[in-house]
């Protein structure tokens, strides 16, 4: 037998997610392309994790991660029995996939989205069904509910659009909707609203968020999931015996019972994003509204396509994030909201690409 013969075929024939890229080096580049904070995670949970940092290493951590879901408990009014702490919100979606979808069944979920959803049907031997945004970016309760899917997802906010559904529309799916439904809220701090008020009216609702983001630490991978306790207890049998490490825990409780000191992170990331939105528009880009720390900008009309911005920005030490092989974004970049130097580095690139046009 070969390779080719060993792998399962799902496996063999599936090109595999790509994530943004994280160049080496990357300290030279201005990275706006895998929606990171841009600050540094505060001091309390920096000394956590050094605390966290000695002999007792040489211990399994604890496996259902306790601490954390009393900590997300306090932090969000919620019993610790509801709380499933992931490896990154990432492994919460596997979890999902590994507890509800059997090979064949469907998830389905909005399109465009996070391109991760299919890419973890195509590992589960389930069926991804995208159903199109209807006019204005709402929510296409009807035509999801028709997929009969056993797990629908809904980012909210959207990446890689950035903009939200209305609630009442999630509350609607929730009710029409015969399987499970994951409110997928990765950038739910920089939105105006989320969908805490829904979680304890719906018994099919599991609400998603990360630490990746809005709260520094990307490079902890740690997700939350918020969900009955009666699911939460199916789901902790999929779960990797130890998922979180030692670390990874301490951070996840410093951080979420200093809320507060994310306060200014995430306020002044929202004000730089209205800024930057209006600057781009000024220069000839289409930009959608965005509630997330992101915004999705249509190119100018001009001599460059979106992969040449992309590349010519890169040139100029700039990363943006660009989904060529998805033709509704294939004039379009992502760029992830940073530091107000590294915007106006971006819009001095922009500026310069521009005069360099005509
Ligand atoms: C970034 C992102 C995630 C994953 O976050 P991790 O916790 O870092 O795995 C999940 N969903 C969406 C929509 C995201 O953009």
């Amino acid at each position: 037998m070969s390779l080719e013969q060993w792998v399962r075929k799902a496996v063999w024939q599936m090109a595999g997610y790509t994530p943004g890229e994280q160049p080496r080096g990357h300290q030279s580049f201005v990275k706006l392309n895998t929606n990171e904070n841009p600050y540094p995670p505060p001091k309390v949970v920096l000394d956590a994790i050094a605390n966290e940092v000695d002999g007792l290493l040489r211990l399994y951590p604890e496996p259902s991660s306790l601490a954390v879901r009393e900590a997300a408990s306090r932090a969000y009014g919620v019993h610790p029995d509801q709380v499933l702490v992931g490896n990154g919100s990432d492994d919460l979606l596997t979890m999902i996939y590994r507890t509800f979808l059997e090979p064949g069944e469907r998830v389905a979920y909005p399109d465009p989205t996070y391109t991760l959803y299919p890419a973890l049907a195509t590992l589960q031997g389930a069926e991804a069904v995208g159903v199109p945004w209807l006019e204005q970016g709402e929510l296409p309760v009807e035509g999801l509910v028709a997929t009969q899917a056993k797990v629908v997802i809904i980012a909210r906010p959207n990446a890689p659009t950035g903009h939200v559904v209305s609630l009442d529309l999630v509350a609607r799916l929730c009710r029409l909707t015969s399987g499970v439904v994951v409110l997928d809220e990765a950038y739910g701090d920089f939105a105006t609203d989320a969908g805490w008020p829904l979680l304890s009216r719906f018994p099919n609702l599991i609400i998603i968020r990360t630490l990746s983001k809005s709260m520094c630490l990307a490079g902890i991978r740690l997700g939350l999931g918020f969900m009955p306790k009666e699911m939460a207890f199916q789901m902790h049998k999929v779960r990797d015996s130890y998922n979180v490490d030692r670390l990874a825990q301490a951070a996840a409780v410093a951080a979420l019972n200093h809320l507060d000191a994310y306060r200014p992170i995430i306020d002044a990331i929202v004000q730089e994003r209205e800024k930057v939105i209006l600057a781009l528009r000024q220069r000839g880009f289409q930009v959608m509204d965005s509630q997330a720390n992101f915004v999705l900008a249509t190119v100018p009309n001009g001599r460059r396509s979106g992969h040449q911005w992309l590349e010519e920005l890169k040139k100029e030490g700039i990363l943006v994030r660009y989904f060529g092989s998805d033709p509704r974004l294939s004039d379009k970049l992502r760029i992830t909201i940073g530091t107000p130097e590294q915007m106006e580095r971006l819009l001095d690139a922009v500026d310069g690409l521009l005069q360099d046009n005509t």
